[in-house]
């Protein structure tokens, strides 16, 4: 089994009298800016003039700079900015303000995994990257506990980076909940295949096709809205806690006869050989180039499609129904 490392496993020490920059103040940045903090350490956020995460920042009572500003003051700079805006950022701000001996941090792999960005050979390279939304990384943190993270290094120049990278798993809370070592390569491609295969694209395209199966065939939009999105959170939370094991335990016996029966008629042996291929190019860094090539074009297709999106009949027909469930959070 892959060794889990632990609050016990790491020392905060290796960060004291260092200062840490973050760079981004949004998802991520806010949750590892803040709890970074409350465990005690030097904090820095790194914004660009007239950015709206630069007042929030600033309000929530840290120090606030130009990104280029921040990195000079800091020992270890984290980047979260989007991945499609990090290697641009970098160039400009951060790469000529880099001191020997600094480390450089990510919460993904994508940019150095892809070689978008190549840092010089005198920093540690490490990622920290926990396995939840940031806002669950911050809500978590405050309640006493962690969100398990993944942490990995690239380069290691002062000998140091394993620890600095587990110092900073601990700040961020990780280690409380439990941190497992990966490699940038390891991470970048699985986070994406299973965004892409599972998480994201596999769910919505499986629950649009369900809730379409119905709507066609007559049933109440609203009933199909329940049946193919709302259940799938009682489910998921289930799998969450127990596994598949506490999920069938807990659905009907008619409900875990139907799993064991249509379920491997819906995900065929034609949807694993695509899973495949869908691997292959995430691999090959077909996916990364599409991307990469997509936001130098200004997004055509993620625009056009995102548009097209919001006007599934399943947008109205959620919106409405939440509306009513006012234990739903706005
Ligand atoms: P967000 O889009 O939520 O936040 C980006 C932040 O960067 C904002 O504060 C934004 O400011 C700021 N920003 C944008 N452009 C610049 C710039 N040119 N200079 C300085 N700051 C800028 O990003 P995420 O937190 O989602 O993602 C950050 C990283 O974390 C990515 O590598 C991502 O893959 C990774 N990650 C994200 C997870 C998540 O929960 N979202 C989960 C795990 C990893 P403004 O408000 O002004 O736009
Ligand atoms: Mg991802
Ligand atoms: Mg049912």
């Amino acid at each position: 089994m892959a060794r889990m490392y632990y609050d016990s496993d790491a020392s905060l020490d290796l960060l004291k009298g260092k200062k840490v920059a973050i760079i981004g103040y949004g998802s991520q940045g806010h949750a590892h800016a803040l709890n970074l903090k409350e465990s005690g350490l030097d904090v820095i956020v790194g914004l660009y003039n007239g950015s709206k995460s630069w007042e929030k920042a600033e309000s929530a009572g840290l120090q606030v700079a130009e990104v280029a500003e921040a990195v000079k003051q800091s020992n270890v700079v984290m980047i979260l900015l989007p991945d499609e805006k990090q290697a641009a950022v970098y160039k400009e701000s951060i790469e000529p303000n880099l001191k020997e001996g600094d480390a450089l941090a990510f919460a993904h792999g994508f940019n150095i995994h892809f070689g978008q960005i190549v840092p010089p050979n005198n920093v540690d390279v490490f990622m920290v990257a926990p396995k939840g939304p940031g806002h669950l990384v911050r809500r978590v943190y405050e309640e006493g506990f962690g969100v398990p993270a993944l942490f990995a290094v690239y380069q290691d120049y002062t000998g140091k980076a394993k620890d600095i990278a587990l110092a900073y798993a601990k700040g961020v809370g990780g280690t409380k909940a439990g941190v497992l070592e990966t490699t940038f390569k390891e991470e970048t491609e699985t986070d994406l295949f299973g965004e892409q295969a599972v998480l994201c694209g596999g769910a919505t395209e499986l629950v649009k096709a369900g809730f379409d199966t119905l709507v066609e065939a007559g049933y109440q939009p609203e009933i199909a809205y329940f049946e193919c999105l709302h259940e799938l959170k009682l489910i998921v939370d289930l799998l969450y806690e127990g596994g598949f094991e506490k999920m069938r335990y807990s659905v009907s016996d008619t409900a875990e006869y139907g799993d064991y029966m249509i379920g491997r008629r819906i995900v065929t042996e034609e949807t694993r050989k695509e899973m495949k291929k869908v691997l292959k190019e995430i691999q090959e860094g077909i996916f990364a180039r599409n991307w990469l090539q997509e936001n130098q074009l200004n997004r055509p297709q993620f625009n056009a499609i995102k548009k097209a999106e919001l006007e599934h009949p399943i947008v109205e027909v959620g919106k409405n129904l939440r509306s009513m469930m006012s234990w739903i959070k706005k």
